[in-house]
């Protein structure tokens, strides 16, 4: 058998993976096969890149196929692979590359495979999901449809059905570039399973502050005649001329599951920490895959390209014969809803709660600067706190500047499972123009301390 390995996906996680076995031994063969007609981008970007923030979606592209080609590695984009043998160590793949046919099918040997299919956008089965102007935003392709409609058609009304963080992102956008702008959430809540009712309530009143209106019905259907002009809900009819799926996203399971591929509890691939698979052989990383949570102790789905591509280069690595391990993750996120950010780690009061913790709460408000420098502006800071043990689990943060340092903090804090009054003992950075004297995050774990 040849020294060679298959990677299917061509984005964060197979990327990563694909260029870091060449690293590990030049000597191995690197393949990667994309469906799509790009690889190695930034899709976090494409808000930004629709909003016009990033003028070319080449700006979001970091590696193509020729500068892997000069790395050694080799990516057919176009190339959707439709089934893997496990026993006989193969890949089935359909060349794509022909506009219009239905392309050659050949298949490729290898001795080591990495799937990283990654996710797809959840997409409800509603009449009219199909209609033109109605969008999901997962692939780049999708992103400049997305750009090139709003250019060219200039619609008013946007409707973003659901309250995931990629909806909200875009409810932003859409409102930046002028739209009126609707959520349309069947629970009524923006990043529900993300964040505490408390702390979701600063992020709603900016969106109602910022023109966005949220509202709680059910979306049933998508209307129009040749191009959507309506979302249906139980409520009564919206009309829009551009509507997105923001409704979380989908782990890509097809393939491995057809290959007798393992999926854990939540659904996803089920790896070890090597990023192996419950096949010989068979790696999987990225969206595609489960992570462990450090926190619960349990697998769980959190799809992130900060997670796909440290997954996808510890596959790499020990495919190619390289000690490898990832860790796990503490459920970190970051995001901008208008002049907020946003950001999470560890469990809400509710995730705690649904995993037996008895847990307390504190939420404080302080100020992001010393109080007298200019452009001090209000900072929430939320901890979790197990009762018994004094353990930090989670926290969420909200605010116009050093809300991303902040997390991250905790995220560390996390990570080494501290308690309270360690927190309490850190030593954070503090200057006028980044911190007032007691940092919010030392305010918040005195008051948590009491
Ligand atoms: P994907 O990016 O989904 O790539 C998988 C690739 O596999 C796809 O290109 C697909 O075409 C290909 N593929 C699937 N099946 C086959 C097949 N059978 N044959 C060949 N190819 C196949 N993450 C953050 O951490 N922070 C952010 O701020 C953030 N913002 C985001 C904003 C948006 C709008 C989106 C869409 C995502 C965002 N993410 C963010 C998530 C992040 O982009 C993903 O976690 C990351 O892209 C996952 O990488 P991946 O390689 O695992 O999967």
């Amino acid at each position: 058998m040849s020294k060679r390995l298959v990677v299917i996906g061509g984005v964060a996680a197979g990327m990563s993976a694909a260029a870091k076995a060449k690293r590990v031994d030049r000597e191995r063969e690197v393949v990667v096969y994309e469906r799509g007609p790009f690889i190695s981008y930034a899709a976090c970007g494409m808000p930004y890149y629709i909003a016009g923030d990033v003028p070319d979606y080449q700006e979001l592209i970091v590696r193509t196929p020729a500068q892997m080609a000069k790395q050694g590695v080799e990516v057919h984009v176009r190339h959707e692979v439709t089934a893997i043998d496990v026993a006989a160590h193969t890949v089935t793949v359909r060349d794509r590359t022909e506009q219009g046919g239905d392309g050659r099918t050949f298949t490729q040997d290898w001795d080591k495979l990495v799937i990283a299919t990654g996710a797809r956008a959840a997409q409800p089965s509603m009449p009219g999901v199909d209609l033109p102007g109605v969008f999901a935003l997962r692939a780049l392709s999708q992103g400049m449809a997305l750009r090139r409609f709003l250019d060219e058609r200039q619609p008013r009304q946007a409707i973003v059905v659901g309250g995931g963080y990629i909806g909200v992102e875009m409810a932003e956008t859409f409102r930046r570039l002028g739209l009126d702008v609707k959520m349309l959430i069947r629970s009524g809540q923006v990043m529900r399973t993300t964040l505490d009712d408390d702390v979701r309530a600063l992020v709603e009143e900016e969106l109602a502050r910022q023109g966005v209106t949220v509202l709680q019905c059910q979306p049933v259907a998508f209307e129009g005649d040749g191009r959507v002009a309506a979302v249906v809900t139980t409520d009564g009819r919206y009309p829009c001329d551009v509507a997105l799926l923001g409704m979380g996203a989908r782990p890509e399971t097809a393939l491995a599951q057809a290959a007798g591929v393992a999926l854990g509890p939540t659904g996803a691939i089920a790896t070890d920490a090597h990023m192996c698979t419950s096949v010989p052989d068979v790696y999987a990383a990225g969206d595609c895959a489960e992570v462990l949570h450090l926190v619960t102790g349990q697998p769980d789905y959190i799809p992130l390209g900060s997670t796909a591509n440290k997954q996808g280069r510890v596959a790499g690595a020990h495919a190619a014969g390289a000690q490898a391990s990832f860790g796990g993750v503490v459920g970190t996120m970051v995001t901008r809803v208008f002049d907020l950010a946003v950001a999470r780690t560890g469990l809400t009061v509710a995730q705690a709660r649904s995993v037996g913790r008895t847990v307390s709460e504190t939420m404080i408000k302080a100020r992001d600067l010393a109080h007298y420098f200019p452009g001090a502006a209000p900072i929430h800071v939320k901890l979790v706190v197990e009762e018994e043990s004094g353990r930090l689990l989670g926290g969420q943060i909200v605010g116009r500047q050093g809300v991303a340092k902040r997390i991250d903090v905790l995220a560390t804090a996390l990570h080494h499972a501290l308690v309270i009054e360690d927190l309490q003992r850190l030593d954070l950075s503090y200057a006028p123009p980044f911190a007032p004297v007691w940092d919010p995050l030392l305010v918040a774990a005195n008051v948590a301390a009491k």
